[in-house]
Order: structure tokens, then C-alpha cells, then sequence
């Protein structure tokens, strides 16, 4: 098939619900919750960019090339433990952005076992996996902070 030009960018004016979509992709997340059920957090690796998705997403963010969730390849195992990129404290709870080692990603989470003044970006921590893990996104209940 011939590619043909395109001689000008059209703008449709409207709305890309994309929250719309965050848990439809049901097989995206099927290996990363089988992975948690044994207290393992899988990423997977961009065949484009290399970035290293935790959790898994159908595309791209950066290069916009389709993740091979399908191929075994292009998953990697990354640590339970990570760094903290970014918080937000409320009275009664501190919510995390948490960039796990060998991920590029971060997610957001509870951090629990900290003075809310101690909460730093920077900052180490780990996951509190519950007692048995079912496959479910909750299995790493919180993070707490860790000494290194
Ligand atoms: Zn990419």
C-alpha cells in the first residue's frame, strides 16, 4: 500500500475521555496482577523508547508506540522499593507518587509509618505487602519509608 502525503493537520475540536479507558484494558493488567499475587511488581519495557512502564499501559506515553504486552520479552521484574517523586499530606493520610527501581514511571500510593514533616521527595521507601496477595492492585498495601 502507497503512503499517501498529508498536506495539512486537521483540528477537531472535542473531548478524549482518557480516564475513560485506565481499567478497560483488562488484559494489560493481567501479568502485573498475576505477578503481585506473588509479591512481584512487573513492568514493562517500551519497544520504542525503552522506558520501562510500572504499571504496564497500552501505549507509549513518550513515543507513542504500541507496548508489547504480549510478547514475554518486553516484561522486566522491577524492586518493591522505590523513591518518592512527589507527595501531597492531608490530615489523615499522605499520598505518594513512587518511582520503583528499574521503573522509568511512577504510581500513585499511600504512605503509611511516616510523620507527615518527614515526607520528603527523594525520600526511600518500600512496599507493605498484605499477608496473601490475591492479584489485586491493593496487594502492596502502603509504602513506608526505609533506611538505606
Ligand atoms: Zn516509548
Amino acid at each position: 500500500m502507497e503512503k499517501k502525503e498529508r498536506e495539512e493537520t486537521i483540528s477537531i475540536p472535542g473531548e478524549w475521555p482518557l480516564n475513560a479507558y485506565t481499567f478497560k484494558a483488562d488484559k494489560v493488567m493481567d501479568r502485573y496482577l498475576e505477578g503481585l499475587k506473588n509479591k512481584r511488581v512487573l513492568g514493562v519495557k517500551c519497544p520504542g523508547c525503552g522506558i520501562i512502564y510500572v504499571p504496564p499501559k497500552p501505549y507509549c506515553g513518550r513515543c507513542h508506540t504500541k507496548l508489547r504486552i504480549d510478547r514475554t520479552e518486553y516484561w522486566v521484574e522491577v524492586s518493591d522499593k522505590g523513591t518518592v517523586q512527589a507527595l501531597s499530606i492531608a490530615e489523615d493520610s499522605t499520598v505518594i507518587a513512587v518511582q520503583l527501581d528499574g521503573a522509568d514511571t511512577n504510581f500513585p500510593t499511600v504512605l503509611r509509618e511516616a510523620k507527615p514533616e518527614d515526607v520528603k521527595v527523594g525520600m526511600r521507601v518500600q512496599a507493605v505487602w498484605v499477608d496473601e496477595p490475591v492479584g489485586r492492585f491493593d496487594d502492596m498495601a502502603y509504602f513506608k519509608p526505609i533506611e538505606e
